[in-house]
């Protein structure tokens, strides 16, 4: 055995300290830590309850506005949620942001637009905060627990600007409800209309579109101003602020384009109120030098539904946290903030075509200046280096070629059937990372054509290390039996200062074999060492 193996030991453990940085005790501000000179702060509203959920305060200690941001307010709108995530992190060098990434944590959980279990009069969260619109039936308490408690933070807060990260489900441009039906709001920006907000939100827009070609979902101003009996029209019209509703659609795109519309708009209005001083566009991972693990997935074009199996197990993981990032963020500048790189299930020469040569040039400078990547199945081929568009991160070919089956046609060897369970050895070094996280010797696995993988025999790059085998094997032609069986199924290479991780089935996909994803992203990330 060659490199860096011997015995498992964990070396740093950085996320520890941001543990320590988040014990917060639920009063309004406890936690607080400094980077490029702005403050930092954490806490919690409603604390104890049901609906606890953090905010974060970044604090110039200079004068200027203060902003609230809140996302998640309907559960199936996860795009505000992850872009006020990644917002909070942003310098801010005037006045103060305010942040509530998660507002309705139990929609959130639910991926419900509702708040589940609650009564017909408060489960639409954005719909019962104070309405002064018709003083005749004005109601003045928010209605509900969760309203009752958000309402409170906002009045203490008393924001000059409040920002509602939604999403609607239709491109309101190019939408054509049927008869009766309103148009949906999805890809908007909904504002009251005057003369001075129409040119900033007109400047907002024009930033989110620069990242949409397509005519049919350019994005729209909508003037008529927010819902009255939500939290940007209360705030309008009870605390005099400027209230604004920025809607993505989350229909038709993944969550990466979405998520990088909503920071392009909060991004202009922030300069423009000279909140910022820097484009922070494009700010994704947490700077903090005491962060957890920031893990960047790709789910742009050649991504499968598996990729959502991914981002629940690195989110339920301790210690590493994960952003969605598509063929846009394949730059040198933006995958610098990431210290581990997953491309997930799918298929392997899409995902290439998608990021494209820069992208794939992007990668493996990211990976040889020392960053992780993690390939599975899909992610798994990319990796490899037998095809044109492969990555060559690790010298690997994989299993290919096409048979003549008479009465059938071609058959291409690498599908060796629909997904099914395939029996797994861990190898030494497999047993000496993976078994401390409590994974046995032999199991099965979910398999889905991955790459059965053999040597390449490149010169530039190191030989592979197994740290599983396949012990069965699935096929439908004759030319593929005993091709898969005894093969490797997770291999570990070096590269430049980075390590790859390939895994060719699906341990995403089983509950118990969950630490294998996480133990790769972490060995990756150098948070673990075998000697
Ligand atoms: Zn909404």
């Amino acid at each position: 055995m060659s490199f860096f193996f011997n015995e498992v030991r964990i070396v740093r453990m950085k996320f520890l300290l941001s543990l320590i940085f988040l014990a917060f005790s639920g009063a309004w501000l406890s936690a607080q830590q400094q980077t490029e000179g702005s403050r930092f702060s954490s806490g919690k509203i409603a604390a104890g309850t049901d609906w606890e959920t953090d905010y974060y305060v970044v604090d110039s200690d200079h004068e200027g506005p203060t902003v609230l941001i809140i996302g998640g307010m309907h559960g199936n709108e996860p795009a505000g949620a992850r872009a006020a995530e990644q917002i909070r992190h942003w310098p801010i060098v005037r006045g103060k942001m305010v942040v509530v990434p998660r507002a309705n944590v139990m929609a959130l959980q639910a991926k419900t637009r509702l708040t589940p279990g609650q009564p017909e009069t408060s489960k639409n969260l954005n719909r019962n905060f104070p309405s002064l619109e018709e003083p005749n039936r004005m109601r003045v308490q928010p209605q509900g627990e969760l309203a009752k408690a958000l309402w409170q933070f906002a009045v203490k807060v008393k924001p000059d600007w409040l920002i509602d990260l939604h999403e609607g489900y239709e491109f309101r441009v190019s939408h054509q409800p049927p008869e009766g039906k309103e148009k949906s709001v999805g890809s908007s920006v909904i504002y009251q209309g005057s003369g001075k907000m129409d040119a900033l939100a007109k400047r907002m827009i024009a930033a989110a579109d620069e990242t949409v070609s397509d005519p049919d979902r350019k994005f729209s101003l909508i003037r008529s101003g927010p819902v009255s009996s939500g939290i940007a029209g209360a705030c309008i019209r009870v605390m005099g602020a400027e209230g604004l509703i920025l809607e993505t659609t989350y229909n038709f795109q993944p969550l990466s384009i979405r998520t990088r519309q909503h920071r392009a708009m909060v991004n202009v209005l922030l300069n423009e109120i000279g909140m910022v001083e820097v484009d922070c566009g494009q700010r994704i991972a947490s700077p903090s030098s005491s962060r957890p693990i920031q893990v960047g997935m790709f789910d742009g074009e050649g991504t499968g539904p598996s990729r959502e199996n991914v981002v629940e197990v690195i989110r339920a993981a301790e210690g590493m946290d994960v952003h969605r990032i598509g063929a846009a963020e394949m730059s040198d500048r933006i995958l610098g903030q990431f210290d581990v790189l997953v491309f997930p299930g799918g298929s392997g020469s899409k995902q290439a075509r998608a990021i494209s040569e820069a992208g794939r040039l992007a990668v493996q400078k990211f990976v040889k200046n020392g960053g992780g990547y993690v390939g599975v199945c899909a992610g798994a081929y990319l990796c490899s280096s037998g095809y044109s568009w492969s990555l060559r991160l690790v010298d690997s070919k994989a299993f290919t070629g096409t048979v003549e089956v008479p009465g059938k046609g071609k058959k291409q060897l690498w599908y060796r059937g629909k997904e099914t369970g395939i029996d797994m050895e861990l190898s030494p070094l497999g047993e000496s990372l993976f078994g401390q996280k409590g994974i046995p010797k032999s199991f099965e696995v979910r398999y889905a054509n991955g790459p059965i993988i053999s040597p390449h025999g490149l010169d530039e790059v190191e030989d592979y290390q197994v740290l599983a085998w396949f012990r069965s094997e699935n096929g439908q032609v004759a030319e593929q039996k005993g091709t898969m069986i005894n093969t490797p199924a997770i291999v570990t290479s070096r590269v430049g200062k980075g390590r790859v991780m390939s895994v060719s089935p699906h341990p995403e996909k089983t509950p118990e074999l969950h630490s294998i994803v996480s133990q790769a992203v972490r060995w990756v990330a150098k948070e673990v060492e075998i000697e």
